[in-house]
């Protein structure tokens, strides 16, 4: 078994640098979790931020790897998304779901989108995250079945954060059905991003960018 390269930073720090927690509801991460668990999270975040996208979560060595999916995930085998690694976040992260105030880092309403666990289909994921090639089972409640995260090339497009691919494999959940228009809102309490907003006296007109059309008039 590899060891793990050894961060540059330590553990959460550049996820804490970016953030006020005087100002924002996310959570600091006070606890870094140690233990293995047996179950590993997988969270999606649905977040309509200056620009809408998809957070995407997995949880390893206890925080949450994190991927910026912009267009969201696909259940498309044929679909490729683009999926920019962002800073790990605290294992809190996954229970989070409303309104970061305007004018602070990602400012914008978040949603829990889908939320469950995940399984490596590799021997060492060290290894696979180092190779770039991430093979795995999610068991969420939208998304399920076998997908890969694919790294295509370092500081691509002038970037220098990772760009990495998220593609579905071939399996019994691929569809070629809309997931992200289908299944639009929270996967914790069912409210859709303008629902979430109002409740948290969020910006609520900016957070209905990112719901589907139609989806204010289905409102309860
Ligand atoms: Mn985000």
């Amino acid at each position: 078994m590899k060891t793990k390269p050894k961060p540059k930073t330590a553990p959460l720090e550049e996820y804490r640098e970016k953030r006020n927690f005087e100002v924002t509801a996310e959570p600091k991460g006070a606890r870094a979790s140690t233990n293995s668990p047996s179950e590993l999270l997988y969270v999606i975040q649905k977040h309509q931020a200056s620009q809408l996208h998809y957070d995407f979560r997995l949880e390893w060595r206890g925080v949450l790897l994190s991927w910026a999916v912009p267009k969201g995930p696909s259940l498309d085998p044929s679909v490729k998304r683009l999926a920019t690694a962002v800073e790990d976040h605290p294992l809190e992260y996954g229970n989070f779901e409303g309104v970061i105030p305007e004018g602070e880092y990602g400012g914008g309403t978040v949603m829990l989108w889908d939320r469950g666990t995940w399984a490596p289909e590799v021997p060492d994921v060290d290894a696979a995250l180092e190779k770039g090639d991430l093979k795995f089972t999610l068991a969420g409640k939208k998304l399920r079945g076998s997908w890969v995260l694919v790294r295509t090339k370092l500081g691509y497009g002038g970037s220098k954060k990772p760009q990495w691919l998220l593609i579905k494999h071939r399996d019994r959940y691929a569809s070629t059905d809309d997931v992200l228009i289908e299944e639009p809102r929270s996967v914790l309490s069912k409210r859709t991003l303008a629902e979430i907003a109002r409740d948290a006296g969020g910006d609520v007109a900016k957070a209905a960018k990112g719901d589907p059309v139609g989806s204010a008039a289905a409102r309860r």
